[in-house]
């Protein structure tokens, strides 16, 4: 197949990366605003040659849009625009209510399959992109039935051959549920690194005692604001209501703290340790191939 990517970083490169592995990619084309990130992506293997937008998509049989969640609602217009009529399009955007709205009423509309990919790193670039990124993770394809069923399961099928499980949602829900598990996180990441470094004058400090659970709980505080700014906007109204809940709660432990309530605070981090049994019990589903 003749696989079409716009936007060589991460994740678009990822995919090309394992799509190319898994032969489901012959040719692989790139296009990005970046004329550097263009040539370091070819220099790479990624892609085998890049192009302006117009001209790259016009012989694709797949096109990958994996531009920042803003960028997404310019090109994803233009790329409809200037498809074939058998061209399957998708993105990966963190986002999917404002996209699908967008296009809704666009006469290509069903070549495009909304998706979402829950996999990622804190880097971006095309050196950021890694083998084996998706593997055993879970994409989720919304609006599935405003997608041709042909490209539905073609994307299915390319997720599955790397390793993904394939999920179905609504957009709007996509965006509620995401805001928790996803969105909060960053958030409270880049609140807590922004809370050492003020409090935390000598840098060194920050690095020699890393260890003790920052560096794990402040990774994703290295997410470049590019990605993350439109994200937060586009979803604001769900993020808003978890960062608001997310507030109460942190309250609440504040309080018992406070309070020396250590029977209390005992009970509540027990209580909280059940998230183990969801994140590791999935997990070991998961590897089982559940
Ligand atoms: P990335 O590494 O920064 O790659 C994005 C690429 O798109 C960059 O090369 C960027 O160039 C280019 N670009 C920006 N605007 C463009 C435009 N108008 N036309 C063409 N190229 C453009 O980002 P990423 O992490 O791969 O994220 C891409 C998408 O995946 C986003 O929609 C994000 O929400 C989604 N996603 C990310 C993750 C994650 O963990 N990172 C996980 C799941 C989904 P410049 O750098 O020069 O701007």
């Amino acid at each position: 197949m003749n696989l079409t990517v716009v936007g060589l970083g991460l994740i678009g490169g990822s995919l090309a990366k394992d799509l190319r592995t898994k032969g489901i990619a012959k040719t692989i084309i790139g296009s990005d605003k970046s004329l550097i990130h263009c040539q370091k992506a070819k220099e790479l293997g990624i892609i085998d040659d890049y192009k302006p937008l117009e001209e790259a998509v016009k012989e694709a049989d797949i096109v990958i849009v994996s531009v920042p969640v803003n960028a997404t609602l310019k090109v994803l217009p233009q790329v409809l625009d200037n498809i074939s009529e058998k061209t399957v399009v998708m993105d990966v955007g963190s986002t999917k209510s404002e996209i699908c709205k967008l296009i809704q009423n666009h006469p290509k509309r069903k070549n495009y399959v909304a998706n979402h990919p829950i996999a990622g790193t804190e880097n971006s670039g095309p050196e950021a992109a890694i083998d084996g990124l998706f593997d055993k993770k879970t994409t989720i394809i919304c609006e599935q039935e405003k997608s041709d069923p042909k490209a539905v399961l073609l994307i299915k099928i390319i997720h599955e051959a790397i390793g993904m499980h394939v999920i179905h949602m609504d957009a709007d829900e996509h965006d509620r549920h995401i805001a928790y598990v996803s969105h909060l996180s960053h958030v409270i990441s880049y609140v807590l690194g922004k809370t050492v470094l003020e409090i935390e004058k000598d840098e060194t400090n920050i690095f020699e005692l890393a260890g003790s659970g920052f560096a794990s709980t402040a990774r994703l505080a290295k997410s470049s604001p590019e990605m993350w700014t439109p994200i937060f906007l586009q979803n604001k109204k769900s993020l808003l209501k978890s960062v608001d809940e997310y507030i109460k709660n942190l309250n609440d432990f504040r309080e018992l703290i406070a309070n020396n309530d250590e029977n209390a605070l005992f009970e509540e981090i027990g209580k909280i340790n059940d998230i183990r049994r969801v994140l590791d019990g999935l997990a070991l589903k998961r590897a089982k191939g559940h």
